[in-house]
């Protein structure tokens, strides 16, 4: 795509590196066809195509639209268009700045306004979305059944093991996935003992930034980044192998943090060695013998592969082979590669697209009647589970040696 970007915005390396990736499109159109907002709107200006040129246009003028910041807010960020880009367009960076552009010109109405400072401020602190959750929880039996479907019962982590191995991983605890379904961090830790590796969060670190990040890219999600860097290094200086978070959502956010602080002459290089060290469970699982771990019940289950263990992480096939290593029947899933409509904040902010995407999936997953949905993302997870027949749950819990499966 040609694009003519004023000389002075071009000595910025942010605005140099995205003109880079848009010189890159050859306008094919293969990336609308694996498109969730295209496939639903039939809009190029949905597509990812239409929104590379958009921003190319905003860019050009150096000015955002209301236009612009209309698609920009129906885009997921799922990355499938990154996926099947046969010329490898790094889409989600042009998003990013994009975005930026589009929250520095465009003033948001008083209830998005809102909306949006509400989020950023009860869900990337833990302790605040905790009381939150118990307050909800508490009054679940009163709630009017839409909001009822959207605070889960609570499931506690279980005990934890306090041996100390010579094999050690960071852990990312997550800001709301140990509120919302505590057995996952639990079960993660104990298959990681169970193997003989110490899986510890350190408590000090926080939010992986990616919720600041989708919302506002700019210096608050970059601080969170920076904070968390501060807390890990000790420990990675001492030979942590992995960072890992449960969440491939927050995962892919970890492993975001080398390029989003690359200009930063003071993060730069630590950001780069934590990207570096980030693992999703299902990469490390792949390289571990889970033959020793307790033989389980054989179970029929459809598994989901979140958007960004799939585009993000590039990462696909592998939690099934893992799954059908050890007896599990895994269902064909049609579509598989299309987003569940979860994405973050996104099933709240566009909640008429994410109702569609979410009827759209569960039907692919419940084609072949599977007695479980598996997914790897807290986020999905609860999207799912709303109207769900069968239970939604992280996969790594079928692995769990004191599960309740089997
Ligand atoms: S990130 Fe997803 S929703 Fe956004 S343009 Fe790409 S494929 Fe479409
Ligand atoms: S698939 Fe890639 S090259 Fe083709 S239109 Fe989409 S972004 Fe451009």
């Amino acid at each position: 795509m040609q694009t003519y970007f004023d000389k002075e915005l071009l000595t910025q390396p942010e605005v140099a590196r995205v003109d880079t990736a848009i010189r890159k499109c050859v306008h094919c159109g293969f990336c609308n066809v694996t498109c969730p907002t295209y496939q639903l709107t039939g809009d190029e200006l949905d597509g990812p195509r239409g929104r590379i040129y958009q921003i190319k246009n905003a860019l050009e003028a150096n000015r955002a639209t209301p236009i612009l910041q209309k698609h920009l807010d129906r885009c997921l960020t799922c990355r499938s268009c990154e996926t099947t880009c046969p010329a490898g367009v790094d889409y989600s960076h042009v998003l990013d700045l994009g975005r930026q552009m589009v929250n520095r010109d465009v003033p948001r109405p008083a209830k998005q306004r809102l909306l949006h400072a509400l989020l950023r401020t009860i869900l990337p602190e833990p302790s605040r979305f905790a009381a939150l959750l118990k307050l909800g929880r508490w009054l679940r039996p009163i709630l009017p059944a839409t909001l009822k479907d959207r605070v889960p019962r609570a499931r506690p982590a279980g005990p934890l093991p306090d041996s100390d191995h010579p094999r050690k991983m960071i852990l990312l605890l997550g800001c709301v996935q140990d509120s919302l379904d505590g057995s996952i961090n639990g079960a993660l830790i104990r298959v990681f003992d169970h193997l003989g590796i110490s899986l510890k969060p350190i408590a000090e670190a926080g939010c992986c930034g990616a919720l600041d990040h989708h919302l506002a890219p700019g210096q608050a999600a970059l601080n969170r980044m920076r904070h968390n860097i501060d807390c890990w290094w000790p420990q990675v200086e001492q030979g942590a192998e992995a960072i890992v978070a449960g969440a491939s959502g927050c995962g892919v956010a970890l492993a975001d943090y080398g390029r989003l602080l690359m200009d930063d002459p003071e993060y730069a290089e630590r950001a780069a060695k934590i990207s570096a060290l980030v693992k999703d469970p299902a990469q490390i699982l792949a390289e571990e013998a889970l033959d020793t771990l307790p033989k389980k019940t054989s179970r029929k289950v459809a598994f989901q592969c979140p958007c960004t263990l799939q585009h993000g992480f590039g990462v696909t096939g592998q939690v099934e082979k893992i799954l059908k290593g050890l007896g599990h029947i895994l269902v064909p899933v049609a579509d598989s590669h299309i987003c569940c409509g979860s994405a973050g904040t996104y099933s709240l902010l566009q909640p008429k697209f994410a109702e569609q995407l979410r009827k759209n999936k569960i039907s692919h997953l419940m084609e072949q009647s599977p007695e479980l949905i598996l997914t790897a993302n807290i986020g999905c997870q609860i999207h799912l589970q709303r109207h769900n027949p069968v239970p939604v749950q992280h996969w790594i819990e079928l692995l769990d040696p004191i599960s309740v499966f089997g």
